[in-house]
């Protein structure tokens, strides 16, 4: 018998499972509500203009060569990133204590995070929202960390934040914990703090002594503007906290599958700046040795040539601007028809999820009888 039977089975990751189930289905009429990757009206992806141009530009440039990036990544990119998320004159920048990573995306600037916050710098407990993105547990777990623990988020009957349920839980999580906060755009309830709110957060993460480490997967995809989907951060960041972020350009670029994110990393002072790049490249080295040029190269040239820049721009506000038309007229649809329950959750909801209400009966029934591919959560 092989030398493998002893390897477990294990169960598949539910959303990649329902998109092949959705690819499968004959039904002419069935729609896919799965995968968090934008759409056009015509159902189809949308590779965005300005990127297909830079890509032309890349394909024609015979400067241009494959030779390695180093471990932290093409350095221009990640500069870039970090003002993007912070803003450009932002003190943790202007004064030397703040820096960026290239990683692989959203999940691999998490991934890298977490490592280094548990190997290099003895955090042992994490906090993620109630719900929350679940590969967030799978991360942090690959990372190193014991099971991580809840922090109430979602007040399910009211369709809204339970502020005083997370405020409560942070309140009693022992000091020095990773607290995982979602940036913007809450995947998967689509419900964020107001300012108001996260004062309240950060008084108590203060307090407590909590660590952000937040996951911007959305900036600029959420309110179409990025100074305010970064707003939280910069908050953080102008109290004095240090803290990470995970960023993403998945979405806002529409670049899911060349894996191009950024870990930003904010400290007190630059003291530690030498001795945690050192750490990372070790941390980097070890796991995948450095990272892919394309995405790097795609997303810098854009933020760095003020034509193209202001076409992106045009590109974000166009995609958040119809996820929001969506909303509304899903919301519109739904109270024509006369449909039971209060249906308001679906516009005051933000970014491309929504926690519907719906519940397990009703989804099974789209699905069954309507071909309606949509998580069970
Ligand atoms: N965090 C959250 C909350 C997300 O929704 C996503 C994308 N689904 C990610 C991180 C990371 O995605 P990626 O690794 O594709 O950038």
């Amino acid at each position: 018998s092989s030398r493998f039977s002893c390897v477990e089975a294990a169960p598949p990751v539910e959303i990649f499972a329902l998109s092949r189930s959705y690819k499968e289905d004959q039904f002419p009429q069935k729609v896919d509500l799965g995968i968090g990757a934008y759409r056009t009206n015509e159902g189809k992806p949308w590779v965005l203009p300005v990127v297909r141009k830079v890509e032309q530009q890349i394909a024609t440039d015979v400067t241009l060569n494959h030779e390695y990036l180093s471990q932290l990544g093409y350095e221009e990119f990640s500069k870039s990133a970090t003002k993007m998320l912070l803003g450009n004159d932002s003190p943790a920048l202007t004064e030397g204590r703040g820096f960026g990573v290239q990683c692989l995306s959203g999940t691999g600037s998490l991934r890298v995070g977490a490592e280094f916050l548990i190997n290099c710098a003895k955090f042992k407990t994490y906090y993620m929202s109630s719900p929350t993105w679940p590969n967030h547990r799978l991360v942090f777990k690959n990372a190193g960390f014991q099971d991580g623990k809840l922090y109430r988020y979602w007040d399910a009957s009211n369709r809204k934040l339970d502020l005083d349920g997370m405020l409560e839980d942070l309140k009693n999580a022992p000091e020095d914990s990773v607290i995982i906060l979602h940036a913007c755009a809450h995947n998967p309830t689509g419900i964020d703090p107001t300012k108001d709110q996260w004062k309240q957060i950060a008084d108590i993460m203060e307090q407590r002594k909590l660590f952000p480490f937040f996951d911007c997967a959305y900036q600029g995809f959420a309110s179409g503007n990025l100074e305010n989907d970064s707003w939280a951060v910069r908050y953080f960041v102008s109290r004095g906290f240090e803290l990470l972020c995970a960023q993403s350009f998945a979405k806002n670029f529409g670049l899911y599958n060349e894996r191009i994110g950024n870990l930003t990393l904010v400290f007190k002072d630059s003291s530690p700046v030498v001795n945690v790049r050192a750490q990372i490249t070790l941390l980097v080295r070890g796991n995948y040795s450095n990272p892919p040029v394309h995405g790097a190269r795609i997303v810098s040239k854009v933020l760095n040539d003020a034509t193209l820049y202001e076409e992106w721009q045009g590109h974000i506000k166009e995609m958040s601007g119809r996820i929001k038309e969506m909303r509304q007229a899903l919301r519109n649809k739904l109270e024509e028809l006369g449909t039971p329950g209060t249906w308001e959750h679906i516009t005051n909801q933000i970014g491309m999820f929504s926690y519907t209400g719906l519940n397990q009966e009703c989804v099974n029934r789209a699905l069954n009888l309507y071909s309606f591919y949509i998580c069970r959560s």
